[in-house]
């Protein structure tokens, strides 16, 4: 796509804000307009690279309540079984400690 000159209007220059060039008709340099181009996508892909970051940070802390959730029930599933567990072993000790006499 070819441009013009945003000083004398001079058709077909390539394209002044991805490379800086100097406009052969009024050899005005028009290296400010890529400057500022490259500065604003240096902006936005540095606001997109913030916004990656707190996406992946809210992910992790999303998981660390997960994970501390899913413990936390898994040790009070394990503590209750525990509690149905034990007396049911100890008869069955004293039958075996019985059967032995
Ligand atoms: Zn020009």
């Amino acid at each position: 796509m070819k441009y013009n000159c945003p000083i004398c209007n001079q058709a077909g220059l390539p394209d002044y804000k991805i490379q800086p060039i100097q406009c052969p008709q009024c050899n005005t340099d028009l290296k400010p307009y890529w400057l500022l181009n490259s500065i604003a996508k240096r902006q936005k892909r540095n606001k997109i690279n913030k916004l990656i970051i707190a996406v992946l940070a809210i992910t992790c802390l999303a998981l660390l309540l997960l994970l501390s959730k899913n413990s936390a029930d898994y040790k009070r599933q394990y503590n209750a079984a525990d509690r149905e567990i034990a007396p049911l072993l100890y008869n069955k000790l004293s039958n075996i400690k019985l059967i032995r006499h």
